[in-house]
């Protein structure tokens, strides 16, 4: 049997995985992410998924951005420890592997393509809407990365080039109408005040989004947006008016990419996504409206069916289709 270790790395949860050709797990761990000494973390990890498998081929790695695939190095936003961390040359010291990486969202798209809701799809646009938004691109079947492992950032494509300014400097990025905590930021700038008496943990939404990885807004005391799709189901005005506002941002990007490099298919994850048609019916409104050539009207958005699994199932997808090389 063959099967190569596909490694998930987020700022919360790092995961491990012997997968073999079919996309099966043979054996898998998660462990959190610690502040400090990640690295070691890491090899615990490795060491326990591996101690029992079968040997792995190849290791595929999906991380946290920003990545640089040029020099193999990490930066995570919420990893302050790892700055320019040399992760593709440690984990392959450490396996003595042929090791593979690339960004997390881009293993997400590749794991959606491969096994979830973008399989068969000539080519595909997978968006993470979270904290921020990420993307990555599988164009005829094969993850484009970009010289350093870039492509794919869709949550920095403009909108409005009169917009907001963003945090990554530009103006008018899909960011800025559509993560979980700006969504959240203009509800309550707008009058929007959680509905009393509902403890988080009581909804559907609620439990789907306390997954690992995929938290709206993991800090401080301000509501999240949790609460805010909570509240847009139960027709809270100012909340639906938040997610037609962010799905609108949405489907302009997505009408954009589409238009550009001809997706067939976008695949929808990340914490806002759980909150289900509460974002995916204004999104399929706003892209009717938004669309016009027929290729860009045909493209067909589906809610992430891999969840929280799909950047592992990339990671592995990547390590198989390159055979260990990232030469390019
Ligand atoms: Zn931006």
């Amino acid at each position: 049997m063959t099967c190569v270790l596909a490694i998930d790395i987020g700022g919360t949860k790092l995961a491990a995985a012997l997968v073999d050709e079919a996309g099966s797990v043979l054996c898998s761990a998660t462990r959190p992410t610690p502040r400090t000494d990640v690295m070691s973390a890491l090899a615990a990890l490795i060491e326990e998924v591996t101690a029992n498998g079968p040997p792995a081929l190849a290791v595929g790695i999906g991380c946290a951005g920003p990545v640089d695939l040029a020099t193999g190095t990490v930066s995570p936003v919420n990893m302050p420890s790892w700055r320019g961390f040399p992760l593709r040359e440690e984990v392959q010291k450490l396996t003595g592997l042929p090791t593979v990486l690339a960004g997390d969202a881009q293993c997400f798209a590749l794991g959606e393509h491969w096994l979830g809701a973008g399989r068969g799809s000539a080519s595909l646009l997978g968006v993470v809407v979270s904290t921020g938004i990420g993307g990555g691109l599988v164009i005829d079947g094969a993850p484009l990365l970009g010289p350093t492992g870039n492509a794919g950032h869709v949550g920095h494509m403009s909108i409005d080039p009169y917009g907001e300014r963003c945090e990554c400097g530009g103006r008018g990025c899909v960011e800025r109408y559509s993560s979980g905590p700006n969504m959240v930021r203009w509800a309550l700038d707008n009058g929007w005040s959680p509905a009393a008496g509902q403890e988080a943990g009581s909804t559907r939404h609620a439990a789907e989004l306390a997954a690992p990885d995929v938290t709206m807004l993991s800090t401080g005391e301000q509501p999240d947006g949790r609460a805010l799709a909570r509240d847009a189901a139960a027709g809270d005005p100012v909340a639906v008016a938040a997610f037609e506002r962010g799905a609108r941002a949405l489907a302009g990007m997505i009408a954009s990419v589409a238009a550009a490099a001809e997706v067939t298919t976008v695949v929808v994850g990340g914490g806002v996504s759980a909150a289900g048609e509460v974002l995916f019916e204004p999104l399929e409104r706003a892209l009717d409206d938004v669309a016009g050539l027929p290729f860009v009207r045909a493209v067909q958005v589906r809610q992430s069916t891999l969840g929280v699994r799909a950047s592992l199932a990339g990671a592995a997808k990547l390590a198989y289709d390159s055979g260990g090389s990232q030469a390019r």
